[in-house]
C-alpha cells in the first residue's frame, strides 16, 4: 500500500475502518437507525455552526453538487455560475442538465474571485434564482472568499450553492449566507468515498417546496428527504456501514481542538518550502490550506515526478486534470494527511525525486518546511 498524500481520498483512521466493519441492523426497519442518523446530522450542523439541516446522501461528493442543482432548478431558471476553476465551471453542466440557463461569471484561474468585480457584474444583472461557487477548487488549489461572495449574493436576493467538498472542516467558513452547502466524506473528513453532505437552509427548502414542476430526479432529489424523521422513512436503504464510519470520522474532528489551525500552519510551511526551493506555486492568490499546487518545472514531466514518488518512495501525490493535465502537481495536506510527519516525509521524498530527475532545487523542501512550522 502507498501512503496517499492526494487531495482526496485521504488517509482513513483505524477507528473509522473499525466502525465500518460493525454488524449492521436493517436501516429500513430499525427506528434506532433513524435516530442515530438524525443525531449525526445535528452534530455536523453544530460543528459547522449552523441551524440549517444537514442531510447525508449515499453517493460520492459529486452527488451533492448534482442534488443541489437538480432540486433547485426548474425549466428556464437563470443560474449564475461563478467560475475560476474546473469544479466552478463544471456547475454549468448540472444547471443545464436540469433545464436551467447557466450564466458564467468567469475569473482568472490563477486568482481568487474578485468580489468588487462580481458586485459590478451584479449591478448590471442580478436576475438569478441561485448562484454556484466553489470554496476550494481542488484541481488548482484555488480558494474563494465564500463568506464575502455569499453575503453579496444574498444582498441581491440570490440563493447560494457552495461546493465545500474539499474544504469542509479544513478551512474555516462563514456559512450564514449559504443555502445549500455541499461536502463529501473522502476529503478533510477522512472517511472513504461514498457519502455526500448537503446542508440545506430554510430558504432553500422553501424554494424547493415552492417549485411549480417536479424535481427531475429521484436519487439527486433533496425533497424526498425532507420528512424522513417524522415519517421514519428513507427514500432508499441507507448505506449504514458508510454512515457508521462517517460518525466516527466526525467524532475525530470534534475531538480535535485545532483542526483549522493545523491545516493553516502546515499549508503555510508547505508553500514557503515550494517558493524557497524555486518551484512555482500555481496560483497568484487564493491559496487553499488543504492542498498545495506547484507547476511542473522545466526538464521533467508530471508523470516522471508522480511515478518516482510512488515507485521509489511509496507515496502517492497527484497531478491534475482537464485544463491542468500534465502541468501541475498537487500535495493533498487535508484531514489525516495534514500532519507534520506526513508532509515532512512527502517533501523529503520530493527532494530526492527532483534530484533523481536532474532538477536542481534552490533549497531543500523538507528543510524549509520544518523551519517554517
Ligand atoms: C473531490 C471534490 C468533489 C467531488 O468529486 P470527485 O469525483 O471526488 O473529484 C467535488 N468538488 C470538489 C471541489 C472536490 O474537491
Amino acid at each position: 500500500m502507498h501512503k496517499i498524500m492526494t487531495p482526496g481520498p485521504t488517509q482513513v483512521a483505524p477507528n473509522v475502518l473499525q466502525a465500518r466493519s460493525l454488524p449492521c441492523t436493517n436501516p429500513d426497519l430499525d427506528v434506532a437507525f433513524v435516530e442515530d442518523y438524525k443525531q449525526l446530522c445535528l452534530k455536523i450542523s453544530a460543528l459547522l455552526k449552523t441551524e440549517a439541516e444537514t442531510l447525508i446522501l449515499g453517493g460520492e461528493g459529486i452527488l451533492g453538487l448534482e442534488a443541489a442543482c437538480a432540486s433547485l432548478t426548474e425549466e428556464g431558471d437563470r443560474v449564475l455560475v461563478i467560475d475560476n476553476g474546473v469544479f466552478g465551471k463544471g456547475f454549468q453542466d448540472f444547471v443545464s442538465m436540469y433545464g436551467g440557463v447557466p450564466v458564467l461569471f468567469t475569473g482568472d484561474y490563477r486568482e481568487t474571485i474578485d468580489v468588487a468585480a462580481l458586485k459590478a457584474f451584479l449591478e448590471d444583472d442580478s436576475d438569478f434564482k441561485y448562484a454556484t461557487v466553489v470554496h476550494g477548487d481542488t484541481p488548482s488549489g484555488m480558494l474563494n472568499d465564500v463568506g464575502a461572495i455569499t453575503k453579496l449574493l444574498k444582498e441581491y436576493g440570490i440563493l447560494t450553492v457552495v461546493d465545500a467538498v474539499s474544504t469542509m472542516f479544513g478551512e474555516a467558513l462563514d456559512v450564514s449566507n449559504i443555502d445549500i452547502l455541499c461536502g463529501g466524506s473522502q476529503k478533510v473528513i477522512s472517511a472513504p468515498p461514498g457519502l455526500t453532505i448537503n446542508v440545506v437552509s430554510d430558504d432553500a427548502k422553501a424554494a424547493i417546496n415552492a417549485r411549480q414542476t417536479p424535481i427531475r430526479s429521484f436519487y439527486a432529489n433533496l425533497k424526498v428527504f425532507f420528512n424522513y424523521y417524522e415519517e421514519k422513512w428513507f427514500p432508499y436503504t441507507m448505506p449504514i456501514s458508510d454512515i457508521n464510519g462517517l460518525r466516527v470520522a466526525i467524532e475525530n474532528i470534534e475531538a480535535d481542538g485545532e483542526i483549522y489551525e493545523r491545516h493553516a500552519r502546515i499549508a503555510k510551511a508547505t508553500r514557503a518550502a515550494i517558493v524557497a526551493s524555486g518551484l512555482k506555486l500555481y496560483a497568484n492568490s487564493g491559496y487553499s490550506n488543504t492542498v498545495s499546487v506547484f507547476e511542473v518545472p522545466a526538464g521533467t514531466t508530471a508523470e516522471a515526478i508522480l511515478e518516482t514518488m510512488k515507485n521509489e518512495h511509496n507515496i502517492m501525490i497527484a497531478g491534475s486534470f482537464d485544463v491542468f493535465a500534465g502541468k501541475i502537481i498537487r500535495i493533498g495536506h487535508m484531514g489525516n494527511n495534514s500532519s507534520v510527519e506526513n508532509v515532512a516525509e512527502t517533501l523529503a521524498a520530493l527532494d530526492k525525486t527532483f534530484a533523481a530527475l536532474g532538477v536542481e532545487l534552490k533549497a531543500s523542501l523538507a528543510e524549509v518546511f520544518e523551519a517554517n512550522l
